[in-house]
């Protein structure tokens, strides 16, 4: 039997449905909204300050006034050895990797690094409101082994793996085939399904693995199916080239993924960009997910994802969308949504602010397959939250005095807010970060 042991007073704001098929139906709203969390962290009440039961009445409270109570930010794909590494510029992703990325990920063999970052990264994606994260560790296992552990401590659920990578990187930072999937094996024994920890297994990408490393990993899936995948997947052209070059045999990139027995409903592939029908459709066939990561890939000129082609209705792909730090060049969640907006306006769709909020939420819980834990506000779901100023700055409280409706007033927050907007970041129904200012603890 739990225990009621505090009252969240906000603006409450939750997604039910996707609102590209209901919009009508998608949001719950309680303007003058209530929540109560229990001694474990979930949610045990949810409705308006109005029905209140009584019982809860005396329970300590966070008053947030008029501001957002939103679920917290999922992100499905980013990098935790590249914490500190954004703003790094290069021609293009080959180039950026070689130039800045393997470089500083190779400090990751060093334990006291490793945990200074996996704090600073933790607390970052805090600070932007990002709740739950599916991360790329290093190829070191005893990072990995850090990250978990540091994420054990607030509580939080998080997705990630030993990166396996045996070629095509400098020396330091390769593994074996063999003792690659052996490391990853001993991860997943030592931390898949403890608490709110989940293991991806994690080939970096085709280029950097050899055909032994793939079926290395062919065999880690088929032990262990209740883990992730995530790698990467037609980001770039010279990508796709290389890719083209090293093997031979197939008939496109995601063939190679594909031969390997690495598509189905737990894969995760990053960008996903310059697909053709014949992948859109192996990924679709399988419940593969496409993880858009609007930041990184206009950052790195990647190219521009077409939510439309993936969307196909004879073939649709599952989407993601992910900040992919540090290729990325924002942690907010806010700013993927404004800039796959803007993505998607070079595509001639209109993504509204609704849809983009929805996708880093309850979608990307969806895809995760999380959805009956997080994503959105619900009795039973942890309690998972963030608190959103709308008027976090002069330009924002300018900009919503004009706004018309709630999608409009979440799409002023997507193309002009960061992580001055996220007040509060609550995980598993404890603080873990605030902007402290007008709140009223009674
Ligand atoms: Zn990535």
């Amino acid at each position: 039997m739990t225990k009621a042991v505090k009252c969240i007073f906000a603006h409450i704001i939750s997604f039910n449905s996707d609102p590209l098929l209901n919009p009508s139906k998608a949001v719950t709203e309680y303007a003058q909204g209530a929540m109560v969390i229990d001694d474990i962290g979930k949610i045990t009440w949810l409705g308006t300050r109005e029905d209140l039961p009584k019982t809860y009445a005396k329970l300590p409270k966070d008053d947030y006034g008029k501001q957002y109570l939103m679920a917290g930010f999922i992100d499905s794909h980013l990098h935790y050895p590249q914490y500190r590494m954004l703003a790094a510029p290069a021609k293009n992703l080959l180039d950026w990797l070689n130039r800045f990325t393997f470089k500083e990920e190779a400090r990751y063999h060093d334990a006291d690094h490793a945990t200074n970052a996996a704090k600073h990264f933790l607390n970052f994606l805090h600070a932007n409101g990002t709740t739950c994260a599916m991360a790329f560790s290093s190829v070191h296992k005893q990072a990995a082994d850090i990250l978990f552990s540091a994420a054990a401590a607030s509580n939080m659920a998080l997705i990630t793996g030993k990166t396996m990578m045996d070629r095509n990187a400098p020396d330091n930072l390769l593994d074996q085939a063999q003792q690659g999937a052996l490391d990853s094996q001993s991860l997943i024994d030592k931390w898949h399904g403890k608490g709110r920890l989940n293991y991806a297994i994690t080939p970096r990408f085709a280029i950097t693995s050899t055909e032994a490393q793939l079926a290395a990993t062919q065999q880690l899936v088929e032990q262990n199916p209740n883990c992730y995948l995530q790698t990467h997947l037609s980001e770039s052209p010279e990508e796709i080239e290389m890719v083209k070059h090293l093997f031979p045999w197939a008939t496109d990139y995601t063939h190679v993924y594909e031969q390997y027995g690495l598509l189905g409903k737990k894969s995760f592939f990053g960008h996903g960009i310059h697909l053709s029908e014949r992948e859109c459709t192996a990924l679709s066939d399988s419940g593969s997910t496409i993880v858009h990561c609007p930041t990184s890939n206009s950052f790195l000129g990647s190219g521009l994802l077409s939510l439309k082609h993936l969307r196909q209705a004879k073939r649709p792909v599952k989407i993601g969308l992910a900040s992919d730090i540090g290729g990325g060049t924002s942690y907010s969640m806010l700013h993927t949504i404004g800039e796959a907006f803007k993505i998607a306006s070079f595509n001639n769709i209109q993504l509204t602010a609704l849809e983009g909020f929805y996708m880093a939420t309850l979608g990307n819980a969806k895809t995760l397959g999380l959805d009956n834990e997080i994503g959105s506000l619900e009795v039973g779901k942890w309690a998972d939250f963030i608190i959103i100023d709308p008027k976090a700055t002069a330009l924002l409280e300018a900009r919503q005095a004009i706004s018309e409706s709630l999608d409009d007033s979440l799409f002023a927050l997507a193309i002009l807010g960061d992580d001055r907007a996220i007040k509060a970041t609550y995980v598993a129904g404890k603080c873990r970060h605030q902007i402290s200012s007008n709140l009223n603890t009674a």
